[in-house]
């Protein structure tokens, strides 16, 4: 499954095992005020980001590359 993190202009693409995305909980277990997180998405081509928002692959979970 897949999680998009958007916040100030820019949304970021994460597995949701990520350690900073942790199912959509975020790295904290606990709300985000900065942004926030939209999924799951069964499958990568499912997400569909805001608009306006690049969508950029999370550096530590790849989520493009390890699936
Ligand atoms: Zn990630």
């Amino acid at each position: 499954m897949f999680w998009i993190y958007v916040g100030k202009g820019k949304a970021v693409l994460h597995m949701a095992r990520c350690e900073d995305c942790n199912f959509g909980l975020g790295k904290s277990g606990s709300v985000d005020l900065s942004g926030k997180w939209e999924g799951p998405f069964e499958l990568v081509e499912d997400v569909r980001p805001p608009q306006e928002l690049k969508l950029k692959p999370c550096p530590k979970c790849q989520p493009l590359v390890d699936r």
